[in-house]
């Protein structure tokens, strides 16, 4: 099975130029590089499992912020995200990042 030039629809030939697989169209001259014909479907399982490893301090950076204040230094700005409990009843529970001195706490009422 060929690709098909997306250009004028003839079949398209594979060429290696320097080391790297190019498909080119014969008629046109289309050139398209790094296309594969294997399937999704061949893809290994592991390559789907893919951890993405957020670095601590640019995740929190991404937050929002609101005014609250440090229990441990005062400073009245802080990070906030909500976390759902396993209890539907006991509704969200919010939860603060100081930004001076990354001091975590839960809100309570
Ligand atoms: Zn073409
Ligand atoms: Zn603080």
């Amino acid at each position: 099975m060929l690709p098909l030039c997306p250009k004028c629809g003839s079949m398209m030939v594979v060429q290696r130029s320097g080391g790297k697989r190019v498909w080119v169209c014969k008629r046109c001259g289309y050139m398209e590089e790094g296309r594969s014909l294997v399937k999704s479907e061949a893809i290994p399982h592991s390559q789907k499992e893919k951890v993405v490893v957020v670095e601590e301090g640019s995740a929190y950076k991404s937050l929002p912020k609101v005014a609250a204040t440090c229990p441990e230094c005062g400073y009245n700005e802080a990070y906030y995200w909500m976390v759902q409990t396993r209890r539907a009843d006991e509704g969200m529970t919010r939860f603060y990042r100081c930004v001076r001195c990354g001091k975590t706490w839960r809100e309570y009422h």
